[in-house]
């Protein structure tokens, strides 16, 4: 069992959930100088590449947000984005896409660059930041709205220290499965599995191929 901390914490918007989401989301709110607490269950940022690649949309947003470059500088090389057909991972190629030509349509050309590299970036930015916090290995437990806003009750997942929480706001940014807005009665629109994939994640300097 926790142990409930005496007095509840304030802050003006409260985001249950720190992946892109939710650091991109308290990365503007700072932008504006609104405060805001972001908690993520985990210990750290995805350690997993997940997502392989930001589009142009995105890096352009990176670009306002002035991370543009320190996220281009972790990912692939312009000119990587091909798919390449073969037997083998080291077997006989049938052949590969080309990668997409930049035409100059936008200074903020697209990047190949991994979901946890990206984290760690906005991350970065955010741990500078004046207005926002990010607490890891702390869960979003529940909430409940009062007529001024939220209460919310998170509990360490290192120590089971239960911290209660005032605020405004309450952001629901933990994932698609979302435990918060399933608590809140907001239904999925849409099926809820679109497909069943399945990955494999390995290291090697496939750099010679
Ligand atoms: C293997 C894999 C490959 C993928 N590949 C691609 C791709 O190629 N392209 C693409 O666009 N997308 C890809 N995705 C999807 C992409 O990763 C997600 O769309 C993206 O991570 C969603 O961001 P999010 O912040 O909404 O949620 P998430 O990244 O799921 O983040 C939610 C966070 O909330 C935390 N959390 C959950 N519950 C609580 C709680 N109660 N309290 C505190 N924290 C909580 C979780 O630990 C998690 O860190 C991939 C995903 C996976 C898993």
């Amino acid at each position: 069992m926790g142990i409930a901390t005496d007095e509840a914490r304030q802050t003006s918007v409260f985001i249950a959930g720190g992946g892109p989401v939710g650091l991109a989301m308290s990365l503007l709110l700072d932008r504006f100088g609104i405060d805001c607490v972001v908690v993520e269950k985990s210990p750290t940022t995805t350690d997993h590449p997940k997502s392989r690649g930001c589009w142009v949309r995105t890096m352009e947003i990176f670009r306002q947000w002035g991370i543009e470059q320190a996220i281009r500088d972790r990912g692939l090389q312009d000119n990587s984005d091909m798919f390449v057909f073969l037997d083998s991972i080291a077997g006989h190629e049938f052949g590969r896409t080309r990668p997409e030509p930049n035409v100059g349509h936008t200074p903020a050309w697209k990047s190949l660059v991994a979901q946890d590299a990206v984290e760690e970036e906005i991350l970065r930015v955010v741990e500078k930041s004046r207005h926002a916090t990010v607490l890891f290995n702390t869960a979003c437990e529940s909430f409940e709205e009062t007529n001024s806003g939220v209460n919310v009750t998170t509990r360490c997942e290192k120590t089971g220290e239960v911290t209660q929480w005032t605020a405004t706001y309450l952001i629901a940014a933990d994932g698609a499965g979302s435990q918060t807005r399933r608590s809140a009665g907001i239904e999925m629109v849409g099926p809820s599995t679109l497909a069943v994939m399945s990955n494999e994640y390995w290291r090697a300097d496939l750099s010679r191929l």
